[in-house]
C-alpha cells in the first residue's frame, strides 16, 4: 500500500495533469479526486500539514483547480447555480479566510496570493455580500497593503484590482478604501500613453472610476483633474489607430466623476478642461467609433458649463395682472413675496442630479413614464368612490336654471321662430360672493354695447395701471411689472399705444384691408415706419369659400372687444388671413445622426471662442423701448399681438438668435407655448433659432415634431396657411437654471434649449412661428358669429354668456340640439328629455390643438349633414369652447391670470379666482340636482409628448387593479360603459388610439375635470381627450404630423360616435344593431377575464402626463 503522503502527491499530481490539460475536463473527475484529498486531509493530520506546508505545490494545486471549477462554471449554461451552490455553502468565507492565513506567512506566497486573488474576483461576482464579508473578515486590507507593496508587479495587481472592483458597488467600501489611500495608489498605476500593461491600465481606470463614484473619493481626485486630462490628451494624440478607446473612456468616465461636484467643476475648468475636450471631441468627429468618447466628453462639458441665470431682470411674467383678491397662500401671494434676487443661480454644489444617463445624447429614449405613472395611482378607495357630501344647496344651484332654458322649453310662442338666442348680458351674481368688490358688467362681446365703467382700484406701489380707453369702455385694470425704473416712460409709452378704434393695425407694419373690397388703406404709422411705401397695398387672400367660418373684417371686429393684459393693439396677419390646411402630407421628420452634438458643440464654442459672439439685444419686452434694430443686419421681432409669445431675442452670432419665452401671466415658469413675428430675414441664410428657456425635460422636438411657420408673402400670393418647418430640430438641457426659492423649493432647475434652423424664401417677407397652429380667442368669437348664421330653422343654438373671466373676457356657453318637430306634447317632451352632452375645451391656453378639435366638433353639429341632424334629434350638447380665455389672449401657456392651473382646481374651485371653473362646476351640479347629469362630459386636451389622440377616463376597477391593493376587486360593482366611447372612437377615428387610453385615476389628477365629474357628479363617461401636437405613430396617418384638418376631422368623428354610442345605449334599438353590439360583449369579455395579470393592454399604458 502506498503511503499516505505518496497517495496525496499522486492525487496532486493527477489534479495539476487535469488542471494542465483542458478547462473543458469533467467536474466530476476533479471533483473524485479533491474529495480524495479532502478525506485524506482531515483523517490524517500529517497529510494536511504536507500538503499546505511551504514548498509543498499541494495547496496552489488544489486552489489552480477551483479556479478552473469556477471559469467551466462561469462558461457553461447553468454553471453560475454551481458557484451559487459554493456561495451558499460558505466558500466565499473559506477563500477570504486562505487569503488572511497566507498574509501571515512572511512574505505571503505569492503564487497563492494571485491564485485566490483569481479565484476570488470571479466568485465574488455571485456573491451580493462579497464586499461586505471582505471588509469584515479584514481580506480587504490585505489585498490593498498587497497592493501598496507590489506597485511593480503587475501579474499580482491585476487579479488584486479585480477584487477590488468586485468589492466597490458597496459605498461603505469605497469610503474606506479612500481613506486606506487607494485612489492615491490608482493614480500611481495608471499613467500616459504606452503599450504595455494596456489591460491592467484599464483595469485600473475602471476601479478609479467605481471608487470616485463616491463624494469624498472625487473630492480626494480634485487635484488630479490637470493629469487626467494630460493623460487623456496623450492617448488621444497617440492612440492613432483607436485600438484603446475603453483606455480613453476610463480616463473621461474619472472625469465625470469628479465633475459630478462642485470643486471638481472648477477643479475641470482651472485645468482649460472645455478647450481640451472640446478640441478632442472636435478632432474625434469624423471616427463614428469613438462617438461614445465625444458623448461622454459632451457630457462633461454641458455638465461643467458655468450655469447661468436666464438674461432677465426677473424671470416672474414681464406682465403683471393685479387681482382684486390674492389669497394669502396663493401661488401670486408666494411669488410676489420673493425677496429681490431670487432668480439668482448659484452652482448648486456637489448634486448628483445632473448624473443623467450618457445615452441621453443620441439614443431614442421614449418616455418612461410607465414607471412614473405607478406612484401616482390613487389607493384610497374612499377617494375612489362617489362622493355625495360636499353638494350645494339647490336653493343656490337655482341660478343656473336660466342656462337650461331648452328643458323647460314649450315653444308656445310658435316653433317656426328661431329660439330667442338670450345672449346674457350680465355676469352672474354668486351668492357666496359677497366679499367681492362691485363688479360692472361688461359688454357681451357680441353686442359691442358698453355699460358703465367700473372705479379704477388704487395704484400699488409695484406696479402701475394703465386704463385703457377700448370703445369707451374702461374698466379693466392692467399693469406691468418694473424691474428696472422708468414709471413715467412706462405711462407715456401705454397711453401712446394705438386704439383699435383707427384702422387696424397689423403686425410687421404692413396696412391692412379696411372696410369692403378693393378699398386698401394705410395704417397710420405705417408711413413712419418703413421706408418703403409700395408695399402698402395688401391683398388680402380670398379664403371666403374655403375657410367658411372666417372673414378677416370680422375678426378685426372681434379683437376690438377682446381685453388683454399689455393691451395689444395689433394683429397678427395669421389670425386675419386665415389658415387654410396645406393638401400635402407632413412628415415626421427623422432624425439626422449627430444633430443635438453638433449644436450642444455650438453652444460650447460660445465659451471658448468668447469674441465671436454678438450678444446683441435685438427684441426685450422688458425694456421700455425694444431696441431698435439697424439696417438689415438682424432680425426683427414682435410679439405684441393676442396669444403672442416672446419675450426677448439676442443675436448671438450673425444667423443665430437666442429667444427667451414669457412666464405665463402672475406666474414665474411655464414656458412652452410660443408665438411671434420675423421680419428683415435674409433670403437664403442659414438662421439657427433657440428656444433657451423650455422646461419639460423632453419633447416630441427630438421626436419628429416640427414648429409652425405662417409666410406672409405666401399668404398674399394664395398659399395662406401654417406649414411645418425648421430642420435640425432638437431639444436638450442647456447651462441657464434658476434659484431654488425660484424653483420652488426644488434644487436649481435646468432649462432646455429647443433649436430649430431654417432658411427664407422671400425678401420683404414677414413670418410668424408658433408652438403650434395658433388659435385666439377672437377666431373663437368669429367663429361662433360665423356659425350662428349658419343655423337653419331645425337647428337650436343658444349662446349665453357662462361669465366674466378675470382678465374682463366672455366665456361663452352653448347650446345645441335640434328644434321639436312640432309642438306637440310628445316632442316638446321627447326634446326635453334628451340626453345632455357635456363639452369644454382650451382650459390650458398653449394646447391650442383642442380648439381645432372643437372646432371640427362644432362644425360638424351645426352641419347640415343627416348625422349632424340626428345628432341634435339625439342629444342637447352644452359646449364651453374656451374654459381659459384670459390664458388664451395672453400667451400664456398653462394658467389662467391667478397664476393656476385651472385644470388642478375643479375640486374646489373660487368664483372670484377661478370663475369660469366655478361657473361650469355649478352648471353640471345644477344638472345632478335636477337629476340630468349628463351621459359624456369630455373636456378637449393636447399632449405635448405622445402621439396620436386618446381619452383618459375613470374607472374604479381599472385603478385598484393597478394598486396592489388585494381589495376585493371581484366585488367591485363597475358599469363597464367607460369603455364604449374610446372604442367606438377607435374603430372610426384614424388618429384615435386605444393603447394608448388609460382609465386609471391618479392622485396627482384628483381636482381635474374628468376626475371630478367622475367622482362627484357621477357621470360614468367622463373623459380627457388628448391630441398629439406632434403626429401618429398608427393608422392612417401613422408617420405624419398632424394638422389642422386632422384636428377637425378628430372633433367630428367624436360626434359621429356619439350618435353610436347613442345606438348603444338605447334598449330599444340594440337588436337593430348587432355588429355594433359586439363592441360592448367584447369588452365585456376582455374585462370579465381581467385578473392582474392579463389585464387588458390599455391599463398597460400609464402614462398620464398631461390633463
Ligand atoms: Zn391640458
Amino acid at each position: 500500500l502506498p503511503s499516505c503522503k505518496a497517495l496525496a502527491e499522486c492525487l496532486t499530481l493527477s489534479l495539476e495533469k487535469l488542471n494542465r490539460e483542458s478547462m473543458l475536463v469533467d467536474p466530476e473527475i476533479a471533483r473524485q479526486i479533491t474529495a480524495k484529498i479532502l478525506h485524506l486531509i482531515q483523517t490524517q493530520e500529517k497529510t494536511r500539514k504536507e500538503i499546505v506546508s511551504k514548498g509543498s505545490s499541494g495547496m496552489e494545486v488544489i486552489l489552480a483547480t477551483l479556479e478552473v471549477f469556477v471559469c467551466v462554471s462561469l462558461s457553461v449554461p447553468g454553471g453560475g447555480r454551481r458557484i451559487g451552490v459554493f456561495v451558499s455553502k460558505g466558500g466565499t468565507g473559506i477563500l477570504l479566510q486562505l487569503v488572511i492565513s497566507a498574509s501571515k506567512e512572511s512574505p505571503p506566497s505569492e503564487e497563492v496570493m494571485l491564485q485566490l486573488h483569481s479565484v476570488l474576483a470571479k466568485v465574488g461576482q455571485k456573491d451580493r455580500k462579497f464586499g461586505v464579508k471582505a471588509r469584515l473578515n479584514g481580506a480587504l486590507n490585505v489585498t490593498v497593503n498587497l497592493l501598496k507593496q507590489n506597485l511593480q508587479n503587475y501579474k499580482l495587481l491585476l487579479p488584486c484590482l479585480l477584487v477590488l472592483q468586485v468589492c466597490l458597488p458597496s459605498a461603505v467600501n469605497a469610503v474606506s478604501l479612500g481613506k486606506n489611500g487607494v485612489v492615491e495608489l490608482m493614480f500611481k498605476i495608471i499613467g500616459p500613453y504606452s503599450k504595455k500593461n494596456t489591460s491592467l491600465l484599464k483595469v485600473s481606470l475602471d476601479t478609479l472610476g467605481a471608487l470616485l463614484k463616491s463624494k469624498t473619493n472625487a473630492q480626494r481626485a480634485v487635484v488630479h483633474v490637470p493629469v487626467l486630462l494630460y493623460i487623456y490628451q496623450d492617448w488621444h494624440r497617440n492612440d492613432t489607430r483607436h485600438r484603446h478607446i475603453l483606455i480613453r473612456k476610463g480616463i473621461l468616465s474619472c472625469l465625470k466623476n469628479i465633475t459630478n461636484i462642485k470643486l471638481g467643476r472648477k477643479a475641470f475648468i482651472d485645468a482649460d478642461g472645455m478647450r481640451i475636450l472640446y478640441n478632442t471631441s472636435t478632432e474625434c468627429l469624423s471616427v463614428r467609433t469613438l462617438d461614445p468618447l465625444i458623448n461622454t466628453s459632451s457630457l462633461i462639458m454641458r455638465k461643467c458649463f458655468p450655469k447661468n441665470r436666464l438674461p432677465l431682470p426677473t424671470i416672474k411674467s414681464v406682465f403683471h395682472h393685479q387681482l382684486l383678491h390674492v389669497p394669502a397662500g396663493g401661488p401670486v401671494a408666494q411669488l410676489y413675496n420673493q425677496p429681490l434676487g431670487m432668480d439668482d443661480v448659484v452652482d448648486e454644489s456637489d448634486n448628483n442630479e445632473e448624473a443623467e444617463a450618457e445615452n441621453d445624447m443620441e439614443n431614442e429614449v421614449e418616455e418612461k413614464d410607465h414607471h412614473a405613472g405607478n406612484d401616482d395611482i390613487e389607493t384610497d378607495i374612499n377617494k375612489l368612490r362617489p362622493k355625495e357630501t360636499h353638494s350645494r344647496p339647490f336653493e343656490e344651484l337655482k341660478i343656473y336654471e336660466r342656462f337650461f332654458m331648452e328643458l323647460s322649453e314649450d315653444f308656445q310662442k310658435g316653433v317656426t321662430a328661431t329660439p330667442a338666442a338670450p345672449k346674457s348680458h350680465r355676469p352672474i351674481i354668486v351668492p357666496t360672493a359677497q366679499a367681492l368688490p362691485p363688479k360692472t358688467p361688461t359688454a357681451a362681446p357680441l353686442q359691442g354695447e358698453c355699460p358703465h365703467p367700473a372705479p379704477v382700484p388704487a395704484l400699488d406701489l409695484d406696479t402701475i395701471n394703465i386704463t385703457k380707453d377700448q370703445d369707451g369702455c374702461g374698466d379693466h385694470t392692467h399693469s406691468r411689472t418694473h424691474p428696472g425704473a422708468g414709471l413715467e416712460q412706462e405711462l407715456v409709452q401705454g397711453l401712446e399705444r394705438v386704439s383699435l378704434d383707427g384702422p387696424p393695425i397689423l403686425a410687421g407694419g404692413v396696412a391692412a384691408r379696411l372696410g369692403g373690397e378693393g378699398e386698401e388703406m394705410l395704417a397710420e404709422d405705417w408711413a413712419e415706419e418703413e421706408e418703403s411705401s409700395e408695399e402698402g397695398v395688401l391683398h388680402v387672400p380670398d379664403t371666403a369659400l374655403l375657410l367658411p367660418l372666417h372673414d378677416p373684417d370680422l375678426y378685426v371686429e372681434m379683437v376690438k372687444s377682446t381685453s388683454s393684459v399689455p393691451q395689444f393693439s395689433e394683429v397678427a396677419y395669421p389670425d386675419y388671413f386665415g389658415h387654410v390646411a396645406p393638401t400635402s402630407r407632413e412628415h415626421i421628420l427623422e432624425r439626422v445622426y449627430g444633430v443635438q452634438r453638433t449644436k450642444i458643440f455650438q453652444d460650447i464654442e460660445r465659451l471658448i471662442h468668447p469674441n465671436d459672439i454678438l450678444d446683441k439685444v435685438v427684441y426685450d419686452l422688458d425694456i421700455q423701448s425694444c431696441p431698435v434694430v439697424d439696417g438689415g443686419e438682424s432680425l426683427k421681432f414682435n410679439s405684441q399681438f393676442e396669444s403672442g409669445n416672446l419675450r426677448k431675442a439676442v443675436q448671438v452670432r450673425k444667423f443665430e438668435y437666442d429667444l427667451v419665452l414669457n412666464s405665463d401671466i402672475n406666474s414665474n415658469h411655464y414656458h412652452q407655448w410660443f408665438y411671434f413675428e420675423v421680419s428683415g430675414m435674409r433670403v437664403g441664410a442659414p438662421y439657427r433659432f433657440n428656444i433657451i428657456n423650455c422646461e419639460k425635460s423632453n419633447s416630441q422636438f427630438n421626436y419628429g415634431m416640427q414648429v409652425l411657420m405662417y409666410s406672409v408673402q405666401e399668404a398674399i400670393s394664395g398659399r395662406p396657411r401654417w406649414v411645418r418647418t425648421g430642420t435640425d430640430i432638437c431639444y436638450y438641457k442647456n447651462h441657464f437654471s434658476r434659484s431654488s426659492i425660484a424653483a420652488g423649493g426644488q434644487k436649481g432647475k435646468s432649462y432646455y434649449t429647443m433649436t430649430f434652423s431654417m432658411t427664407f424664401n422671400h425678401k420683404d417677407d414677414v413670418c410668424y412661428f408658433a408652438y403650434h397652429y395658433p388659435y385666439t380667442y377672437s377666431t373663437l368669437k368669429m367663429h361662433l358669429q360665423k356659425l350662428e348664421a349658419l343655423r337653419t330653422p331645425q337647428t337650436y343654438l343658444r349662446e349665453d354668456v357662462l361669465c366674466e373671466t378675470l382678465g374682463g373676457n366672455s366665456c361663452p356657453l352653448l347650446t345645441i340640439t335640434a328644434m321639436p318637430e312640432s309642438t306637440s306634447n310628445d316632442q316638446i317632451c321627447q326634446f326635453r328629455n334628451r340626453p345632455l352632452v357635456f363639452l369644454s375645451s382650451r382650459v390650458h391656453p398653449g394646447e391650442t390643438n383642442a380648439s381645432w378639435v372643437m372646432k371640427g366638433t362644432l362644425e360638424f353639429l351645426m352641419g347640415s349633414s343627416p348625422l349632424a341632424h340626428s345628432l341634435r334629434e339625439a342629444y342637447i350638447f352644452k359646449i364651453v369652447p374656451m374654459l381659459n380665455p384670459d390664458g388664451v389672449v395672453n400667451g400664456n401657456h398653462r394658467c389662467s391670470l391667478s397664476g393656476e392651473d385651472l385644470n388642478r382646481q375643479w375640486q374646489n374651485p373660487s368664483p372670484e379666482l377661478h370663475p369660469t371653473i366655478y361657473h361650469t362646476k355649478s352648471l353640471l351640479q345644477y344638472l345632478a340636482a335636477i337629476q340630468r347629469a349628463p351621459l359624456v362630459f369630455c373636456d378637449y386636451h393636447g399632449h405635448s409628448r405622445k402621439k396620436n389622440v386618446f381619452m383618459y377616463g375613470c374607472s374604479l376597477k381599472e385603478t385598484v387593479w393597478e394598486t396592489n391593493i388585494s381589495a376585493t376587486s371581484c366585488e367591485l360593482h363597475e358599469d363597464l360603459g367607460y369603455r364604449t366611447l374610446p372604442k367606438i372612437l377607435s374603430q372610426m377615428a384614424p388618429a384615435f388610439s386605444l393603447a394608448s387610453c388609460s382609465f386609471v385615476v391618479e392622485r396627482s389628477k384628483e381636482a381635474t375635470a374628468r376626475v371630478v365629474v367622475w367622482r362627484e357628479i357621477g357621470v360614468q363617461r367622463s373623459y380627457t381627450m388628448e391630441s398629439t401636437l406632434c403626429g401618429c405613430d398608427q393608422g392612417k396617418y401613422k408617420g405624419l404630423q398632424i394638422g389642422t384638418r386632422e384636428l377637425e376631422e378628430m372633433g367630428a368623428q367624436f360626434c359621429v360616435a356619439l350618435l353610436r354610442l347613442k345606438r348603444l345605449t338605447s334598449p330599444l334599438k340594440l337588436r337593430n344593431h348587432a355588429h355594433l353590439l359586439d363592441v360592448e360583449s367584447d369588452l365585456t369579455e376582455t374585462r370579465c377575464k381581467g385578473s392582474r395579470s392579463d389585464t387588458h393592454p390599455l391599463t398597460r399604458s400609464l402614462t398620464h402626463t398631461h390633463t
